[in-house]
């Protein structure tokens, strides 16, 4: 029997990355999404792989699935700043009721629960790189605590679980990553950098630039996550994934630039409020349980990714050309 998985945000950017990884691994994959931060675009080519199903629904609402499940991965919520700014109520909603919804399915099947987490769990960290132990420094009034609580809450619940009910938890803090399918009007650094620089216009540095993050390539993250839902432990498992290679986001604007070759400028925009400082994972952890290290430089992937970039803007511009003819 192929294992069953049920991926909740499975068209999104790390969502339809992993629905492939494990349809490549002979899973069954159920790929659940509303498509409200995520396009069609990202599942279509899986769409007529073997094992692959696509549910049209929104996590926020009950659901039920027919059959066996294993695995259950809870990958649904808007994650890039702009995305949840402008969701605020919506972000909550998701990570709250929508946890909830995949908690008890993964109850009833009695699978394995993977909570897609992040290094947003750590707010603005006083401590770095951050290891898994660190509680985090996170403004709970705030504007981004509509998705750092969420997500800090759904972490609380997945436990809760796993003491009352004996679930099998899985947790990736998931650190800052890119990859083919970025949306271009994401609003993270990378895309927005990306496209500026091909379109020719400014790079919009916020604040002084001198804040940092560190870049994890798609594929290296989607084998951390791989290796972590199968790890063989009944304890649950909270770990850091993410590339440790810390860089200030004025270095990567300038990287950017110098593997487009674009003489676009870079400009300073002010600092959103209780944009985090700095931002590196310990990943000790990852390495020890899971022999887990990032392989991709970001060097190379920047190099990589640029192909995916070049012909989104391309057809962007083509399509709004024919628009206004
Ligand atoms: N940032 C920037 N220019 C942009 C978008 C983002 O300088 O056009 C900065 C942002 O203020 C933050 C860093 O880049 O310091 C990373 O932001 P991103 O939105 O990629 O994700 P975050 O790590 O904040 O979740």
């Amino acid at each position: 029997m192929p294992r069953r998985a049920l991926i909740t945000g499975g068209a999104g950017f790390l969502g339809s990355h992993l629905c492939g990884r494990l349809l490549a691994a002979g899973f069954e994959v159920l790929c659940l999404d509303n498509f409200k931060t995520s396009v069609e675009d990202n599942i279509a080519q899986l769409t007529s792989a073997r094992g692959f199903t696509f549910i049209h629904h929104d996590i926020t609402q009950p659901f039920f699935i027919e059959g066996p499940v294993d695995y259950v991965l809870h990958f649904a919520s808007p994650a890039s700043p702009p995305d949840y700014l402008r969701l605020p109520i919506h972000t909550m909603k998701v990570g709250g009721l929508g946890t909830y919804h995949a908690l008890g399915l993964a109850k009833g099947k009695r699978a394995t629960f993977l909570l897609a987490s992040t290094s947003e769990v750590y707010g603005d960290p006083q401590v770095s790189p951050q290891p898994e132990s660190y509680w985090g420094n996170v403004n709970p009034v705030g504007p981004r605590s509509v998705y750092d609580e969420a997500k800090r809450y759904a972490e609380a619940m997945a436990l809760a679980y796993h003491r009352a009910h004996g679930l099998r938890v899985r947790i990736p803090r998931i650190f800052n990553t890119y990859g083919t399918r970025m949306r271009l009007e994401d609003g993270r650094a990378l895309p927005n950098f990306m496209t500026q620089a091909l379109r020719g216009e400014p790079l919009t540095v916020y604040g002084d630039g001198r804040q940092t993050r560190s870049l994890c390539y798609v594929s290296d993250l989607v084998e951390g996550i791989f290796r972590l839902l199968l790890a063989d432990s009944p304890e649950p498992l909270v770990v850091n994934l993410g590339n440790p290679d810390e860089v200030t986001v004025l270095q990567l604007a300038r990287e950017v630039l110098e593997v487009t070759g674009s003489g676009s400028k870079i400009v300073h925009r002010p600092l959103p409020q209780d944009d985090p400082l700095v931002r590196r994972p310990d990943i000790c952890k990852a390495r020890q349980i899971l022999g887990w290290a990032p392989v991709v430089s970001r060097r190379v992937g920047l190099r990589r990714v640029l192909p995916y970039f070049q012909k989104a803007v391309r057809e962007q511009a083509r399509t709004r050309a024919e628009v206004l003819a």
